[in-house]
Parts: structure tokens; C-alpha cells; sequence
């Protein structure tokens, strides 16, 4: 049998405030776990009574609650039987204070046990290489669980209204005492929502729900990679009981290049140099997503060199800037060569080049 808090100190129900602190003060001591090891169960009951009892507010709710032993019924509430709360991981404020303003009716933390968000929905949206360096505008058909047209969600027949719940009368939820904690429980008769349907809608047969495609126009922001999520907040499925609709991620599918290869922001692309350019150094043609652009070649340019260009990259996602093009060496060695060329390579060879 659970000992009541009062009983925990000792006290009677009508102890003052001296009283309370001076049975604290007497168990303490006897019951310190570092003058009495063994005691750590009991020190914890006495604390956690003394934190409750010691506070004129919060004894006043303790007493309020008029439960029979005042403490958490043996096995109940999640704790194992015999367990003395830790009151120190508790913050009581934060228990008694949600109890007492569901009662009250309205308030915020009333408004989000009732109703429950809508669910988030992910889509993919599959677009070109050259849209996720430019951006783009694109409409995809979403399947989504919306509000019902015909009673706007609600899930009444045309012409009738929800009604409060009798049992939970409109809160949502119920108490159930378990002892100094009570444990609020969504409301069997009408599962939250604070209203039941009596004629139920038609189309819907009351549930307020249906599923409909909704074709959404979204904007693909320049710089986006494959797997980046755009969030498009209250567009996902349809709050219950009036609460706010989910989110919609749009999840950018972005085909590969055939040409750029993507690292970050920058963009690898194989420019092909000619084995006399590599030596000599000089100019070749390299491709860009804005056009082709001249690209110097140092002379003694080795194969597999990255040379970097400048800013031509993709745009840096939600910011100012861009990443770079880096060229990617490759040397071109002739199949053939003619008569003249070949005389050339054999004086050079015999150059010691
Ligand atoms: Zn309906
Ligand atoms: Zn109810």
C-alpha cells in the first residue's frame, strides 16, 4: 500500500508549514544515504514529499486532487511497483500545470492534444541537369488526405452540425487519476476531437477526410542537388479538428549531366588538349553552362591536371555566388602522324625531349 505524502514526512493532513519543515529536517538526518547507506529509497520519498508539501501551491494541488493515498498506484503510470519517484527528474510545475489548464478550457496546450496536425507528405520531382543550374518552375500532382468537400471537413451531413462531446465535453481528452499524477487520455467516445457527428457526411461517411490529386506549382531554386528538399509548409495532408495542415518536401530527383560530372558546386568537365599545346602551353576551348569559354593552358600541362574557372559553376543554394568549372586534362596523342610531323617527333626524340 502507497503511502499518501503526508505519511512520507510523518505529518498529519493539517501540518503547518513548521511542522512539514521540521519532520524534513529530522528524516534528513536519519535518512541521508550518506550517514545511512542502504536508505537512498526512503531519502528520495522524503525529498520528494518535502518538495511538494514545502510549496504552499503546489501542496495546495497535491491536496486539491483528493486522491486516496496520494501517491502513484503500485505498477501504475509506467513505474514499477514498489519505485519511489525521483521527484528531481520531475518538473511538478510543468505536471500540475497542464492538468489544471486543460480544465480550465482553452489555452494552447489544450489546442494541441485536440487536434492533431496533419501528416507531412514527400514527393519527388524529377528534372533536367541544366534546370537544377537555372532554376525552374514546375507543377507536380499531389495525392494528399484533404478536408472534405462536400461538409468542408467537418464530416456532418450537409445541413447539420458536429456536436460537443458529451463525455469529455469538448476538451478531448479525460483524467484518469493515478494518484498524484493524472494521466490525460485522448476521449474514447469522440478520439480528440471535442465534437462527434451525429448524421455523418455522405461523401465521407464522417471521417471529414477524402483523398484528392492537388497539382501544385512549385519553384525549383537555381543550385538545387539531387535529393535536396524544398519544404512547402501547410501543404502537406489536412490538419484533424482544425489543427494545422502538414508540410509538403518536394525532393529534387535531378538527372546526371551527360557532359559535367557534380562535386558540390563546382562541376567537373574532360577537356581535351593536344599533346603539342600540353608542351607548348596555349589556348583551347572549354564548355560552360553559360557557352564555351577560352581556356589558357600552362605550357607543360600534365594529363589529369583540374584547372579551375572561375565562378561558372552551379549557384550556391538560398545564397550570393556560384562554384567553379574545373577543366579536366586530357591529352590528345595522335593516332597518325604524316611525313613531316613524324620527322619532327624523331628530332625532338633525338633531342632528348
Ligand atoms: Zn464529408
Ligand atoms: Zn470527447
Amino acid at each position: 500500500m502507497a503511502k499518501s505524502l503526508y505519511e512520507s514526512l510523518g505529518v498529519s493532513k493539517n501540518a503547518t508549514q513548521d511542522e512539514i519543515k521540521k519532520a524534513y529536517r529530522k528524516l534528513v538526518r536519519e535518512v541521508h544515504p550518506d550517514t545511512n547507506p542502504g536508505n537512498e529509497e526512503r531519502f528520495k520519498e522524503v525529498q520528494g514529499a518535502y518538495d511538494v508539501l514545502s510549496d504552499a501551491a503546489k501542496r495546495k494541488q497535491y491536496d486539491t486532487m483528493g486522491s486516496a493515498n496520494g501517491r502513484a498506484r503500485a505498477g501504475g503510470g509506467g513505474f514499477s511497483p514498489g519505485t519511489t519517484y525521483d521527484f528531481a527528474d520531475f518538473d511538478l510545475g510543468d505536471i500540475f500545470g497542464g492538468l489544471f489548464n486543460r480544465g480550465g478550457g482553452g489555452g494552447r496546450q489544450q489546442q494541441q492534444q485536440r487536434g492533431q496536425r496533419g501528416n507531412d507528405v514527400e514527393v519527388d520531382v524529377h528534372i533536367p541537369f541544366e534546370d537544377a543550374l537555372k532554376g525552374a518552375q514546375v507543377t507536380i500532382p499531389v495525392e494528399l488526405e484533404l478536408a472534405c468537400h462536400t461538409c468542408h471537413g467537418t464530416g456532418a451531413a450537409p445541413g447539420t452540425a458536429p456536436i460537443t462531446c458529451p463525455v469529455c465535453n469538448g476538451s478531448g481528452v479525460v483524467a484518469t487519476s493515478q494518484g498524484l499524477f493524472a494521466l490525460q487520455e485522448p476521449c474514447p467516445r469522440c478520439h480528440g476531437r471535442g465534437s462527434i457527428v451525429e448524421t455523418p457526411c455522405p461523401t465521407c461517411h464522417g471521417s471529414g477526410r477524402e483523398r484528392r490529386t492537388k497539382r501544385y506549382t512549385v519553384k525549383i531554386p537555381a543550385g538545387v542537388k539531387d535529393g535536396t528538399r524544398i519544404k512547402l509548409k501547410g501543404k502537406g495532408e489536412a490538419g484533424y479538428g482544425g489543427a494545422p495542415a502538414g508540410d509538403l518536401y518536394v525532393v529534387t530527383r535531378v538527372e546526371p549531366s551527360k557532359i559535367y560530372e557534380r562535386r558540390g558546386d563546382d562541376l567537373v568537365v574532360t577537356v581535351p588538349v593536344p599533346y603539342t599545346t600540353a608542351a607548348l602551353g596555349g589556348k583551347v576551348e572549354a564548355p560552360t553552362p553559360d557557352g564555351t569559354v577560352q581556356l589558357k593552358i600552362p605550357s607543360g600541362t600534365e594529363d589529369g591536371k583540374l584547372l579551375r574557372i572561375k565562378g561558372r559553376g552551379v549557384p550556391h543554394l538560398n545564397g550570393e555566388g556560384r562554384g567553379d568549372v574545373l577543366a579536366r586534362i586530357k591529352i590528345q596523342v595522335p593516332k597518325k602522324v604524316n611525313k613531316k610531323q613524324r620527322e619532327a617527333l624523331e628530332a625532338l626524340q633525338e633531342a632528348g625531349a
